[in-house]
């Protein structure tokens, strides 16, 4: 504690920035400063309060006064100490979670559920696209929300949906679908939950002989470390095998008390992946890719997915070109640890599901050879022996068929 939000640097060390905001008057006691619960309640919700703190442009103070009937604004203490005082509306954490007057423009691709996902809710809460796996939206909150959030319309409670989800029915539909596997818990973010509740909402899940595999989505090892305590800990690993996907866009997000919190994770046993969104002016160059992919994997995550971002009501100011998404991977594949490498994918408009978009390696196939080149631009042959039965990609001929069509 006791270092401020200023100066700290490039985001390649990991910084403690506690009590930052909240240093004034006195401070805050470590002991409330540490508790998950003291976090949520004393999160910033309002314009005042971040009149208090920082300076806004009129852009954010705009998309502030708007937030309530779309997206709420909600940052926790932690987190809001990550975004620097001085007047910088392109700070990279700044854009994440502090709404822009953007927010209300309409590109004419943007839409209010990009990943179709009310069209495959059987019961409400329950999104069952895949065959063998189901997404289980358990709440609507979240520790503090992102500007780009591809549930929007649900998440928050301010949107123009509400998230009803029944449990019992849910539950119900799980037993019968002998077929699901594998159960995703997301939302919104579970682990906002009391530990009481997530013990016996994954008892619950446990329950059902055929689901082999759960895994939770959430930011809360990032916006509220706090949460990872050792006794919630304890409970997720009574629930193995149990995976979880953490959400981390920008390195400077990885701070000291983050990688405590995914260190207590891993400690448990729980696998963790990382899924970036690339997002205009947050991480979309191959530096800052990097260095978070890094950072990552010294806190034992492993970087899992890079989204496009979806194409979600009033992101267009943080969406990027798909071309520039291939172009860190680009400049990741061979320049680093294979580990370090997440597969770069697009959520098909519509609910086509996540499509992995990769760098034209395969220059040339046919029944005879492959052609290739590697990170360097160097290129190679690999013959195209043994099982000739294998029909080669059709690639080129899709290609032509869809763009003459
Ligand atoms: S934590 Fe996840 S669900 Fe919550 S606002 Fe951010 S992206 Fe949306």
């Amino acid at each position: 504690m006791g270092i401020s939000a200023e100066g700290k640097g490039n985001g390649k060390e990991f910084v403690s920035h506690a009590p930052g905001y909240w240093s004034r008057d006195g401070g805050i006691a470590a002991e409330q400063w540490n508790d998950w619960k003291w976090q949520l309640k004393n999160r910033i919700t309002s314009l005042a309060q971040l009149d208090e703190q920082i300076e806004l442009s009129e852009e954010e103070r705009a998309g502030v006064l708007l937030s309530g009937d779309k997206l709420a604004l909600a940052i926790t203490p932690h987190f809001f100490n990550l975004v620097p005082r001085e007047k910088n509306p392109d700070d990279p954490i700044r854009r994440q979670v502090i709404p822009r007057i953007e927010e209300t423009w309409t590109s004419p691709y943007d839409m209010a559920d990009p990943c179709g996902e009310d069209s495959h809710m059987p019961v409400p809460g329950l999104v069952h696209r895949y065959p063998d796996r189901v997404l289980f939206l358990v709440t609507d909150r979240c520790a503090a929300y992102c500007r780009y959030c591809t549930r929007s319309r649900v998440v928050s409670g301010a949107g123009e949906q509400e998230l009803h989800t029944d449990f019992e029915e849910a539950f119900r539909y799980l037993e019968e679908h002998t077929e699901v596997r594998d159960v995703l818990l997301s939302g919104g973010d579970a682990l906002i939950f009391s530990d009481d509740k997530i013990d016996k909402l994954l008892s619950r899940l446990r329950a059902i002989k055929h689901i082999e595999f759960l895994r939770i989505g959430t930011r809360v090892p990032i916006f509220l470390p706090q949460r990872i305590t050792p006794e919630l800990c304890a409970i997720l690993a009574k629930h193995h095998p149990l995976w979880m996907s953490v959400h981390v866009n920008h390195p400077r997000e990885l701070t000291i008390e983050v990688k405590e919190a995914l260190e207590r994770l891993a400690n448990a046993g729980i696998p963790l992946g990382n899924q970036s969104v690339l997002l205009a002016g947050v991480n979309d160059d191959v530096e800052t890719m990097k260095t978070l992919v890094h950072k990552l994997l010294m806190c034992r995550v492993r970087p899992y997915y890079l989204y496009q971002c979806d194409l979600i009501n009033g992101s267009s100011h943080l969406r990027t070109s798909v071309a520039k998404g291939i172009e860190i991977i680009e400049g990741l594949r061979g320049h680093t640890s294979g580990y370090a490498l997440p597969q770069f994918v697009i959520d098909a408009p519509g609910g086509g599901g996540k499509v992995p978009i990769n760098p034209g390696y395969v220059l040339y196939h046919d029944h005879e050879k492959i052609v290739i080149r590697n990170y360097e631009g160097k290129i190679f042959e690999y013959p195209e022996t043994g099982n000739e039965r294998v029909q080669p990609a059709p690639q080129r001929e899709y290609h032509d068929e869809y763009l003459y069509s």
